[in-house]
């Protein structure tokens, strides 16, 4: 497939997303009631949401990066997840928040949730992501909040890509055939 910004429609529009992220601070803010927080942002997808998210947040925060992959440059997954960087500090004892950019296949989360539980004992975890498209899940996983529900379309936007392009829309869009 092949996508051009001409062919992209809206499908939620920057005061949608804004609106969205501020709602899911509120949350966080209310459940975390000022603890510390680390912040796991999973690059690449994950980014812009990570720092409109965190800029909303009132207790103390470290953010930490990793990368993980399971897309090659087309829009299917690839159903193998790859550890690009899994680089963490010690979060024995952590109040440990997972941003993520979109909840699809699920096999991200889960090697991801595999992979705390496997190496430390948080205090507690929880799981966000910017979108979830629970239509195309292969593996019994939610997050405990994420911002909109999106059918079975390749979205770009916001952080989300198409061939490594397009992270940089202020809006989430997807090719309309
Ligand atoms: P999962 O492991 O849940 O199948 O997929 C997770 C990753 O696949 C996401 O972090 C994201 O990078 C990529 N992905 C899944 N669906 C889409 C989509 O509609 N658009 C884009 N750009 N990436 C997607």
């Amino acid at each position: 497939m092949d996508i051009k910004l001409e062919q992209l429609k809206v499908l939620f529009s920057e005061d949608e997303i804004k609106m969205q992220v501020k709602n899911l601070a509120l949350k966080l803010n209310d459940f975390y009631k000022g603890e510390d927080v680390v912040a796991i942002c999973v690059l690449k997808g994950a980014v812009i949401f990570a720092t409109d998210l965190v800029r909303e947040l009132e207790m103390p925060i470290q953010m930490e990066f990793i990368r993980l992959s399971s897309y090659g440059s087309d829009i299917h997954t690839s159903g193998k997840v790859n550890a690009v960087d899994i680089k963490l500090p010690d979060l024995n004892d952590k109040n440990v928040l997972i941003i993520e950019d979109i909840v699809d296949t699920g096999l991200t989360a889960k090697f991801l949730i595999d992979f705390i539980n496997m190496n430390f004992h948080v205090k507690s975890f929880k799981f966000c992501s910017l979108l979830d498209k629970k239509i195309t899940r292969r593996v019994d996983i939610e997050p405990d909040y994420y911002c909109f529900e999106v059918d079975d379309k390749f979205v770009v936007g916001y952080g989300l890509d198409y061939d490594g392009y397009y992270r940089n829309l202020k809006y989430i869009g997807y090719k309309d055939v």
